[in-house]
């Protein structure tokens, strides 16, 4: 079959592997769709970063050349016995944990140190077909189509965001950087009953925020943007300040737009490393709060959101591609530096479900 293969930094190549068979408590799925992700470039250019390099991966005993691709929905082609049948449309929890660490025996499987997801330390879905274990996969029902569940693991990923970040109904939000993270999350914070101040550079998505219901929006040049913003919450500034853009200058930023005793949570994934003086957070005695990840109930409940039609992920769908034109129509177009999209989603099959 065709994948997209990583094999180091700046070497991804398209090539023919063989088919994968599932093992034991394993289905094999055909993928219909799975999404390109700015980690996914950010792994091209500047990794391997959080795909497995030299070292492998403990629980999977596995490190690149691997198959990359982790925002996957496919129909099961063969089913292991328990669980999803064959033909079910399904998504995956993409991130395996060990069971046996302090995070994972607490509760808190994020914190799992051994974690392996799906396109970093296992193969991923920029392929025809993957196999992953049959207790991590979870039934989209009629109400959600293929290419709508294509946007559950970045929404999995927010929403999981959403939950660390504390919120309560009533509590001013800016969402600083409205990519595809940053307007699922946006969407949660409206749906936990939180009023959201949208902050991006780019006018395409300030007017997305607008349309996914941002109750304001600023553009990040403002020169009056801080002073606008402390504004809100009656002059006492944001209650929390959620980083969904990852520049080199956007956690301070954030932490100075948060009213004092307020949050800032990171969700992003850095390349700098800027120098940072702490005595901002002690004088405003401020908190910063980071998030990697989801776990299996935040995809359950983002299917559920998408089903009942509180969260919107078709909109952030910019363009489908095939496999064979991932490069050119997929990653060329994501590297531009006037970047004009939200999600491509790549169909390896051809054949996907609607
Ligand atoms: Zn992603
Ligand atoms: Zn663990």
């Amino acid at each position: 079959m065709k994948a997209l293969v990583y094999h180091g930094n700046k070497d991804l190549r398209l090539e023919a592997v063989p088919e994968p068979v599932p093992a034991p408590g394993e289905i094999k799925l055909r993928i219909d769709y799975c999404g390109i992700c700015a980690t996914d470039i950010e792994e091209y250019l500047y990794g391997p970063k959080f795909i497995f390099g030299d070292a492998p991966n403990i629980l999977t005993g596995k490190s690149v050349p691997l198959i990359t691709g982790h925002e996957i929905t496919g129909t099961v082609v063969e089913a292991s016995g328990d669980g999803v049948a064959e033909g079910d449309r399904v998504v995956l929890n993409t991130v395996l944990t060990c069971g046996k660490c302090h995070g994972c025996l607490t509760g808190q499987k994020t914190q799992c140190p051994n974690m392996a997801t799906a396109g970093f330390a296992r193969d991923g879905g920029l392929a025809e077909y993957m196999v992953w274990p049959a207790s991590e996969a979870i039934r989209l029902p009629d109400g959600v189509s293929s290419e709508e569940a294509a946007l559950v693991e970045p929404a999995s990923v927010a929403l999981h965001a959403i939950r660390r970040s504390r919120i309560i109904a009533g509590e001013s939000v800016v969402i600083l950087g409205c990519g595809t993270v940053g307007l699922l999350a946006m969407q949660q914070v409206k749906a936990a009953g939180g009023h959201v101040i949208a902050v991006d550079r780019r006018r395409i998505s300030l007017d997305m925020a607008s349309d996914l219901g941002a109750d304001a929006t600023l553009d990040a040049r403002d020169p009056d943007l801080a002073a606008k913003l402390r504004e809100f919450n009656d002059g006492a500034g944001p209650d929390l300040v959620i980083d969904a853009a990852g520049g080199k200058d956007t956690p301070a930023l954030a932490i100075d737009w948060a009213r004092i005793g307020g949050r800032v949570l990171l969700v992003a994934i850095y390349t700098a490393v800027p120098k940072f003086d702490f005595n901002s957070l002690v004088a405003g005695e401020k908190e910063i709060i980071g998030s990697l990840g989801y776990e299996r109930r935040d995809v359950e409940e983002v299917v559920g959101m998408i089903d009942t039609g509180d969260l919107r992920t078709a909109p952030l769908i910019t363009d489908k591609i095939g496999l064979e034109e991932i490069i050119e129509k997929g990653f060329d177009r994501m590297l531009k530096p006037k970047k004009d999209v939200f999600r491509i989603l790549v169909s390896p099959s051809g054949a996907a479900h609607t």
